[in-house]
């Protein structure tokens, strides 16, 4: 009888979990095992999904709206993407040039599972979300990693992107407001993007906006698409209703690009999911149609939170944190920690080392090496000021005891 491990596909031998699930589970078994541990992890809002949201969704049920949909999505609410993408980003489309999807998360799936093969490259800049370069290796490609430039809050220089461009690239990734930097796009960058894709007109650009609305300064980030609207076959706009609508279990995204990808992705989808939960894309347009006030609310709640975190670590034992444009995350430098020791007598090495340490102490945080950053962690501030006080206390002790 063959192995398991050789009946998978080899394929599987280099993809594995999300670090940041692992991390997950990992806070769940501690728990489970009774320990107190203060989570700076969480992805996703800690607020509740609006209630006219949830009223929709029941709504929907009631009316029987309860079978299939057309694999695109149906068609009011790819009609309200196409209001919210005129309205909040200047960009005109219409509704058959978008797809909606199980999360981004999906909508990033398909394209590159429809896009990348054997020997394609996509630049992803660095630090990035962890699920870029795994998907992109899945297919068969290279994900070409730009790192960051730290003069800039870690964006990418427009010139190390287009140094990174070979004949080979598809794509150039780009994910504004930032998971895990909360680094913003100004105009002055979407302008310099919409002049690399006017001098590389082989490369297609993939912009994962699903933090656009959780922006401190500056509004909304001018879009390369507004900018630049003959670039249109180029670019594939990714996007969801998780984080702005606090719907990450409701698993609706979408993305809005050239005919021809979406026509793919949908082909792909109908082979596959069939389409997005009925109920929830029936929530998800009542939340693009409805009102917006509360993102205005929870943005300055996210931003107070960020502070108070900046506050307590920036420049103590030689942290130094990256303040955010937008996102919930506050990403920190750490190399200060290398080479101390820990009570036991084990050294700290890297950041894998530095959040061990702090989750020995009750706090969880996430390494910068998982969003290929070192030596970083990140720190999500999606949870109350009550437990940022906490954590940011026993982040002091734990620094404390290292000699
Ligand atoms: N893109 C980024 C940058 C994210 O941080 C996340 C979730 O954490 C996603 C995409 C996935 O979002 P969704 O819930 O819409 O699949």
């Amino acid at each position: 009888m063959t192995s398991i491990d050789a009946f998978l596909d080899p394929r599987m031998s280099a993809f594995g979990e999300s670090r940041s699930s692992m991390a997950v589970s990992r806070l769940a078994q501690a728990r489970r095992a009774g320990k107190d541990i203060v989570s700076l992890l969480v992805g996703e809002p800690d607020f509740e999904t609006p209630p006219h949201i949830r009223a929709a969704a029941c709504d929907a049920i009631s009316a029987g709206h309860t079978r299939y949909t057309v694999s695109a999505g149906i068609l009011p609410l790819r009609e309200a993407v196409c209001r919210k993408l005129a309205r909040d980003n200047g960009v005109p489309c219409d509704p058959f040039r978008v797809i909606i999807t199980t999360g981004a998360k999906q909508a990033l799936f398909l394209a590159f599972m429809a896009t990348v093969g054997h020997g394609d490259e996509v630049i992803v800049p660095a630090p990035y979300w962890v699920s870029y370069p795994e998907m992109v290796r899945l297919f068969g490609g290279t994900p070409v990693i730009v790192p960051g430039d730290p003069a800039r809050g870690l964006k990418a220089d427009p010139a190390a992107l287009a140094a990174a461009i070979t004949p080979r690239t598809k794509w150039l990734v780009l994910n504004f407001p930032a998971n895990p930097t909360g680094s913003n796009l100004t105009a002055q960058d979407a302008s310099a993007l919409a002049r690399l894709l006017q001098e590389h007109p082989h490369v297609r650009l993939m912009t994962d906006e699903v933090y656009e609305h959780v922006v401190f300064s500056g509004g909304l980030a001018r879009h390369p698409l507004a900018l630049a609207p003959h670039l249109t076959d180029r670019v594939l706009i990714v996007n969801s209703l998780s984080k702005t609508y606090a719907m990450t279990g409701w698993r609706v995204g979408y993305a809005a690009g050239p005919q021809a990808l979406i026509d793919a992705m949908v082909s792909l989808q109908s082979q596959s999911t069939s389409n997005t939960c009925t109920v929830a894309q029936h929530a998800a347009l009542a939340a693009l149609d409805g009102p917006q006030g509360f993102i205005h609310e929870w943005r300055s709640e996210y931003a107070s939170r960020w502070r108070l975190l900046v506050r307590r670590l920036h420049g103590r034992f030689g942290l130094r944190c990256v303040e955010p444009e937008g996102a919930f995350y506050v990403f920190v430098e750490c190399s200060s920690l290398l080479g101390r020791v820990r009570p036991d007598g084990r050294p700290i090495d890297n950041d894998g080392d530095v959040a061990d340490h702090l989750f020995s102490h009750g706090v969880a945080v996430i390494e910068g090496d998982a969003f290929g950053m070192s030596p970083w962690f990140r720190a999500s501030v999606a949870t109350s000021g009550a437990n940022i006080e906490q954590a940011c206390d026993r982040i002091v002790t734990a620094l404390e005891r290292l000699q």
